[in-house]
């Protein structure tokens, strides 16, 4: 690469062995350029009916492939985003391509979900941005998931209750991530209006050898049927862990056995035949 086209964060990405305060430093023009550069994209992981195999939606996952540094997973870089005051329009950027994904390949009943930081949910003007951010990328609300992450805890639980409520009003869909870890608590689920609630992959992963685990689940899965919230498990690997899941009420799922996070364009076909999700 020419010297002259070289972007000015270059002295950050020379830095391989990752000092820390410096990636933060130049984060902001890394990240800007990594966007203008489509080095931040978005992978689609399917979801499927547990009981016919259909892929009924899809989560996006977002991927940062760095020239220097390689792949970046998001659980390393959204937190450092985060603290450097990027994560709106990063999300913006997601939202966006989501929206145009699914916008130009529209798959009536389906719905992609985008993972939105809890930090992000109370703001004042959350429902507008959202909103702009799909129409922008081509999509009807009613394609789009917001799953809700618990990387921080909720600053304004009563305004994130009344901020989902109005998206819900638009079409969105609501959902809580990481169900049963970190700040994805019971109170959550009292508090916030919501459609759907995922359990976390550490549950899925105790099931097999743990009682309690799967009381829990069962529990949870009474909770959300009598609620007429829809359950989805993720992080399911083994034919072991779908059949308990299975059994234990849970009629959704995603995970590395029913399917790897990969470009739209690979899952587009099927996410886009057979029958619809939302039954209710
Ligand atoms: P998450 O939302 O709970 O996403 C699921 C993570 O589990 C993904 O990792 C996915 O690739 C991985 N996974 C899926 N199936 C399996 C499986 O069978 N086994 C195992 N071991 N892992 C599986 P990924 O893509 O590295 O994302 C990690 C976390 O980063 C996400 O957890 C989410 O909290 C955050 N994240 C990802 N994309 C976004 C985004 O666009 N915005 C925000 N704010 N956060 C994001
Ligand atoms: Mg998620
Ligand atoms: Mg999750
Ligand atoms: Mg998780």
């Amino acid at each position: 690469e020419a010297a002259a086209s070289r972007p000015s964060h270059v002295a950050f990405v020379s830095e391989q062995t990752g000092k820390d305060a410096q990636w933060q430093l130049s984060l902001h023009a890394a990240l800007d350029h990594a966007i203008a550069h489509d080095q931040i994209y978005l992978e689609y992981q399917p979801q499927r009916d547990l009981a016919t195999w259909e892929i009924i939606g899809a989560e996006a996952l977002v991927r940062w492939r760095h020239p220097e540094r390689g792949e970046i997973s998001p659980a390393e870089f959204i937190p450092q985003v985060e603290k450097a005051g990027r994560l709106l329009p990063l999300t913006a950027h997601i939202l966006r391509s989501a929206a145009r994904a699914i916008g130009s390949h529209p798959a009536p009943d389906r719905r992609i979900a985008v993972n939105i930081s809890a930090s992000l949910i109370s703001k004042p003007d959350f429902v507008e941005f959202v909103c702009s951010s799909v129409a922008d990328g081509g999509a009807p609300f009613s394609a789009i998931t917001l799953e809700i992450t618990e990387t921080t805890r909720i600053p304004d639980v009563a305004a994130a209750a009344t901020n989902l409520s109005k998206l819900r009003e638009r079409g969105f869909a609501v959902s809580l991530d990481d169900f049963g870890t970190g700040e994805a608590n019971l109170s959550l689920l009292v508090d916030l209006p919501c459609d759907e609630l995922k359990i976390d992959r550490s549950f899925v992963r105790l099931a097999q050898d743990n009682d309690r685990a799967r009381m829990i689940i069962a529990a949870v899965a009474q909770t959300a049927s009598h609620s007429n919230l829809r359950l989805v498990a993720e992080g399911i690997e083994t034919t072991a862990e779908l059949e308990i899941l299975r059994s234990l009420g849970c009629s959704i799922g995603q995970g590395y056995l029913l399917g790897r996070p990969k470009e739209f364009g690979a899952m587009q076909e099927q996410f886009a035949s057979g029958k619809s999700l939302y039954r209710n």
